[in-house]
Protein backbone atom coordinates (compact mmCIF):
# COMPACT_ATOMS: atom_id res chain seq x y z
CA UNK A 1 0.00 0.00 0.00
CA UNK A 2 1.64 3.17 -0.67
CA UNK A 3 1.28 6.32 1.19
CA UNK A 4 1.29 4.33 4.27
CA UNK A 5 3.10 6.35 7.06
CA UNK A 6 4.74 3.26 8.37
CA UNK A 7 5.76 1.61 4.74
CA UNK A 8 9.19 2.60 5.44
CA UNK A 9 9.31 0.51 8.21
CA UNK A 10 8.29 -2.35 6.44
CA UNK A 11 10.60 -1.83 3.81
CA UNK A 12 13.56 -1.38 6.22
CA UNK A 13 12.60 -4.94 7.53
CA UNK A 14 12.83 -6.30 3.77
CA UNK A 15 16.32 -5.10 3.29
CA UNK A 16 17.29 -6.11 7.21
CA UNK A 17 15.86 -9.46 6.18
CA UNK A 18 17.91 -9.56 3.01
CA UNK A 19 21.01 -8.29 5.04
CA UNK A 20 20.80 -10.85 7.68
CA UNK A 21 20.19 -13.77 4.74
CA UNK A 22 23.21 -12.64 2.68
CA UNK A 23 25.20 -12.79 5.74
CA UNK A 24 24.04 -16.35 6.44
CA UNK A 25 21.45 -17.78 4.26
CA UNK A 26 20.61 -20.65 6.97
CA UNK A 27 19.90 -18.31 9.41
CA UNK A 28 16.49 -17.67 9.50
CA UNK A 29 16.33 -21.49 8.78
CA UNK A 30 17.81 -22.07 12.48
CA UNK A 31 16.08 -19.80 14.13
CA UNK A 32 12.48 -20.94 13.12
CA UNK A 33 13.30 -24.51 14.71
CA UNK A 34 14.33 -23.24 17.90
CA UNK A 35 15.48 -20.52 20.32
CA UNK A 36 17.91 -21.39 22.78
CA UNK A 37 19.16 -18.15 24.56
CA UNK A 38 21.13 -18.11 27.46
CA UNK A 39 20.09 -14.67 28.67
CA UNK A 40 17.00 -13.33 30.11
CA UNK A 41 16.94 -9.19 29.74
CA UNK A 42 14.59 -6.98 32.02
CA UNK A 43 15.22 -3.53 31.14
CA UNK A 44 13.29 -0.40 30.42
CA UNK A 45 11.03 0.06 27.89
CA UNK A 46 13.04 3.30 27.07
CA UNK A 47 13.51 3.69 23.42
CA UNK A 48 17.00 4.68 23.65
CA UNK A 49 17.70 1.12 25.53
CA UNK A 50 17.19 -1.35 22.57
CA UNK A 51 18.24 -4.19 24.25
CA UNK A 52 20.27 -6.79 21.70
CA UNK A 53 21.69 -4.01 19.96
CA UNK A 54 23.74 -2.61 22.71
CA UNK A 55 25.40 -6.12 23.87
CA UNK A 56 25.70 -6.67 19.95
CA UNK A 57 23.43 -10.00 20.07
CA UNK A 58 21.00 -11.28 17.09
CA UNK A 59 17.64 -12.26 17.45
CA UNK A 60 18.22 -15.81 19.48
CA UNK A 61 20.08 -14.92 21.59
CA UNK A 62 18.34 -13.37 24.10
CA UNK A 63 14.76 -13.39 25.62
CA UNK A 64 13.44 -10.00 26.89
CA UNK A 65 11.07 -8.47 29.09
CA UNK A 66 11.13 -4.47 29.03
CA UNK A 67 8.49 -2.60 31.44
CA UNK A 68 8.77 1.36 32.46
CA UNK A 69 11.65 1.68 34.86
CA UNK A 70 12.58 -2.48 34.67
CA UNK A 71 10.66 -2.94 37.43
CA UNK A 72 9.95 -6.54 38.87
CA UNK A 73 6.61 -6.18 41.06
CA UNK A 74 5.96 -9.93 42.48
CA UNK A 75 2.17 -9.10 41.21
CA UNK A 76 2.93 -8.54 38.09
CA UNK A 77 1.78 -11.62 35.89
CA UNK A 78 3.17 -10.84 32.37
CA UNK A 79 6.88 -10.91 33.69
CA UNK A 80 6.29 -13.57 36.19
CA UNK A 81 5.14 -15.70 33.20
CA UNK A 82 8.74 -14.70 30.86
CA UNK A 83 11.04 -15.29 33.91
CA UNK A 84 9.32 -18.76 34.52
CA UNK A 85 9.81 -19.26 30.85
CA UNK A 86 13.08 -18.09 30.42
CA UNK A 87 14.33 -20.19 33.68
CA UNK A 88 12.44 -22.88 33.48
CA UNK A 89 12.04 -24.06 29.60
CA UNK A 90 14.96 -21.95 28.50
CA UNK A 91 16.80 -22.60 30.69
CA UNK A 92 18.63 -19.49 30.79
CA UNK A 93 21.94 -19.17 33.11
CA UNK A 94 22.20 -15.33 33.57
CA UNK A 95 19.10 -13.00 34.42
CA UNK A 96 20.28 -9.64 33.69
CA UNK A 97 18.09 -6.10 34.66
CA UNK A 98 20.03 -3.40 33.33
CA UNK A 99 18.39 0.26 33.79
CA UNK A 100 19.76 3.69 32.53
CA UNK A 101 20.56 6.81 33.62
CA UNK A 102 18.43 9.28 33.18
CA UNK A 103 15.54 7.10 33.17
CA UNK A 104 12.25 9.16 32.25
CA UNK A 105 10.19 7.03 34.86
CA UNK A 106 12.75 7.31 37.87
CA UNK A 107 12.82 10.96 37.20
CA UNK A 108 8.76 11.11 37.40
CA UNK A 109 8.83 8.92 40.76
CA UNK A 110 11.23 11.41 42.65
CA UNK A 111 11.10 14.46 41.16
CA UNK A 112 7.96 15.99 40.48
CA UNK A 113 4.38 15.37 42.59
CA UNK A 114 2.48 15.54 38.92
CA UNK A 115 -0.38 13.45 38.39
CA UNK A 116 0.48 10.68 35.99
CA UNK A 117 -2.80 8.49 36.49
CA UNK A 118 -2.63 4.80 35.88
CA UNK A 119 1.64 5.42 35.94
CA UNK A 120 1.45 6.62 39.50
CA UNK A 121 0.41 3.06 40.60
CA UNK A 122 3.77 1.48 38.67
CA UNK A 123 6.19 4.56 39.94
CA UNK A 124 5.14 3.78 43.60
CA UNK A 125 7.36 0.93 44.07
CA UNK A 126 10.04 3.67 43.28
CA UNK A 127 8.89 6.23 45.44
CA UNK A 128 8.93 3.15 48.25
CA UNK A 129 13.02 2.95 47.05
CA UNK A 130 13.78 6.45 46.72
CA UNK A 131 12.20 6.80 50.80
CA UNK A 132 14.29 3.67 52.27
CA UNK A 133 17.28 5.73 50.56
CA UNK A 134 16.30 8.84 51.77
CA UNK A 135 19.37 10.29 53.24
CA UNK A 136 21.85 8.88 51.20
CA UNK A 137 19.96 10.65 48.19
CA UNK A 138 19.61 14.06 49.83
CA UNK A 139 22.81 14.69 50.10
CA UNK A 140 23.00 14.83 46.25
CA UNK A 141 22.58 18.44 45.45
CA UNK A 142 21.94 17.84 41.86
CA UNK A 143 18.41 16.69 41.40
CA UNK A 144 19.16 14.66 37.67
CA UNK A 145 22.50 13.20 39.81
CA UNK A 146 20.16 12.32 42.46
CA UNK A 147 17.81 10.50 40.22
CA UNK A 148 20.76 8.59 38.63
CA UNK A 149 21.78 6.97 41.58
CA UNK A 150 17.92 6.23 42.05
CA UNK A 151 18.36 4.55 39.01
CA UNK A 152 21.11 2.16 40.37
CA UNK A 153 18.98 1.77 43.31
CA UNK A 154 15.96 0.46 41.78
CA UNK A 155 18.09 -1.84 39.90
CA UNK A 156 19.51 -3.22 43.04
CA UNK A 157 15.91 -3.45 44.44
CA UNK A 158 14.76 -5.64 41.02
CA UNK A 159 17.80 -7.84 41.10
CA UNK A 160 16.62 -8.80 44.76
CA UNK A 161 13.04 -8.98 43.99
CA UNK A 162 14.54 -11.44 41.09
CA UNK A 163 15.68 -13.83 43.48
CA UNK A 164 13.02 -13.68 46.23
CA UNK A 165 11.03 -15.23 43.31
CA UNK A 166 10.11 -19.12 44.21
CA UNK A 167 10.69 -19.11 39.96
CA UNK A 168 14.62 -18.51 41.06
CA UNK A 169 15.04 -19.81 44.20
CA UNK A 170 13.45 -23.25 42.99
CA UNK A 171 16.18 -23.01 40.17
CA UNK A 172 18.91 -22.84 42.29
CA UNK A 173 17.64 -25.78 44.85
CA UNK A 174 17.55 -27.89 41.80
CA UNK A 175 21.13 -27.29 40.98
CA UNK A 176 20.21 -25.63 37.90
CA UNK A 177 22.80 -22.58 37.65
CA UNK A 178 21.24 -19.08 37.58
CA UNK A 179 23.26 -15.99 38.20
CA UNK A 180 20.89 -12.52 38.49
CA UNK A 181 23.16 -9.52 37.91
CA UNK A 182 22.21 -5.66 37.86
CA UNK A 183 24.04 -3.07 35.26
CA UNK A 184 23.03 0.87 34.41
CA UNK A 185 23.46 2.18 30.46
CA UNK A 186 24.50 5.34 30.21
CA UNK A 187 22.41 6.52 27.44
CA UNK A 188 24.73 9.49 26.67
CA UNK A 189 28.06 7.47 26.18
CA UNK A 190 26.51 3.87 25.53
CA UNK A 191 28.34 2.39 27.70
CA UNK A 192 26.58 -0.27 30.46
CA UNK A 193 27.99 0.06 33.92
CA UNK A 194 28.15 -3.51 36.05
CA UNK A 195 26.75 -2.75 39.51
CA UNK A 196 29.17 -5.61 40.70
CA UNK A 197 25.79 -7.68 41.49
CA UNK A 198 25.99 -11.45 40.65
CA UNK A 199 23.41 -13.69 42.49
CA UNK A 200 23.58 -16.80 42.39
CA UNK A 201 22.80 -18.79 45.41
CA UNK A 202 20.18 -18.70 48.35
CA UNK A 203 22.40 -18.57 50.94
CA UNK A 204 23.31 -14.74 49.28
CA UNK A 205 19.49 -13.66 50.12
CA UNK A 206 18.05 -12.48 53.66
CA UNK A 207 16.44 -15.34 55.56
CA UNK A 208 13.20 -13.89 55.32
CA UNK A 209 12.91 -14.33 51.99
CA UNK A 210 14.29 -18.03 51.49
CA UNK A 211 12.03 -20.62 50.44
CA UNK A 212 12.73 -23.83 51.44
CA UNK A 213 13.79 -26.93 48.75
CA UNK A 214 10.87 -28.98 47.53
CA UNK A 215 11.49 -32.25 49.54
ZN1 LIG B 1 13.71 4.27 31.67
Amino acid sequence: MKNHPLQFLLDQNKMWAAGMTQRDPEFFKKLSQQQAPDYLWIGCADSRVPANEIVGLLPGEMFVHRNVANQVPHTDMNLLCVLQYAVEILKVKHVIVCGHYGCGGVRAALLDNRDYGLLDNWLRLIKDIALEHETELNTISDPLKRADRLCELNVERQVANLCHTAIVQNAWNRGQPVQVHGWIYGVGDGIIKDLGIAIKKQREIPEVYRIKPET
